[in-house]
């Protein structure tokens, strides 16, 4: 079972894994900061899971190149991006059989942060609760939940097995 630990204790683990990088999305599409648990990736656009989530199973989809407005991303990429992120969540539906699954691109309005970037980026969280609302999931006041190595592999095993499947 993935841990859930405290918000701090988090912060305190990102700064130790990575410091404090200019950009944490440049810096997670560049393996900067530890390992990353990639679905799928391209020349330009990365799907892979976080690494300290509000929900097992959530999938973060992003463009590589460092963008922080819409102004900044062609149709094309946020398109492809976007994509990504549908197919993600169809994935998340198959494999967790979620209630319901959050798609949204969120990220820092007070510059770059420990736990949040401006880099442009696409969460998919699913949602187990009947009252899970989006200040529990997009707040990390109730702690976030961390897995072992194994279950990290495990995890993304069985998405990228279900991907290849959803999207030969
Ligand atoms: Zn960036």
């Amino acid at each position: 079972m993935p841990t859930k630990i405290s918000r701090a204790e988090a912060l305190r683990r990102i700064r130790e894994e990575g410091g404090a990088p200019a950009c944490l999305m440049c810096a997670i599409a560049a393996r900067r900061v530890g390992d990353v648990h990639v679905i799928v990736e391209d020349e330009d656009t990365l799907v892979m899971l976080p690494r300290y989530v509000r929900r097992w199973g959530h999938v973060m989809a992003l463009p590589k190149r460092h963008v922080t407005s819409y102004a900044e991303v062609d149709v094309e990429l946020w398109t492809r991006t976007a994509q990504l992120a549908h197919q993600a969540a169809r994935v998340v539906e198959r494999v967790m059989r979620p209630r319901r699954c959050y798609l949204a691109s969120t990220g820092s309005s007070a510059g770059e942060l420990t736990q949040t970037s401006r880099h442009l980026h696409i969460h998919v969280v699913p949602l187990y609760e009947p009252d899970d609302k989006p200040s529990d999931i997009f707040s990390w006041a109730g702690g976030v939940y961390v897995g072992a190595p194994d279950e990290w592999a495990e995890l993304t095993r069985r998405y990228r097995e279900a991907w290849d499947d959803c999207w030969p």
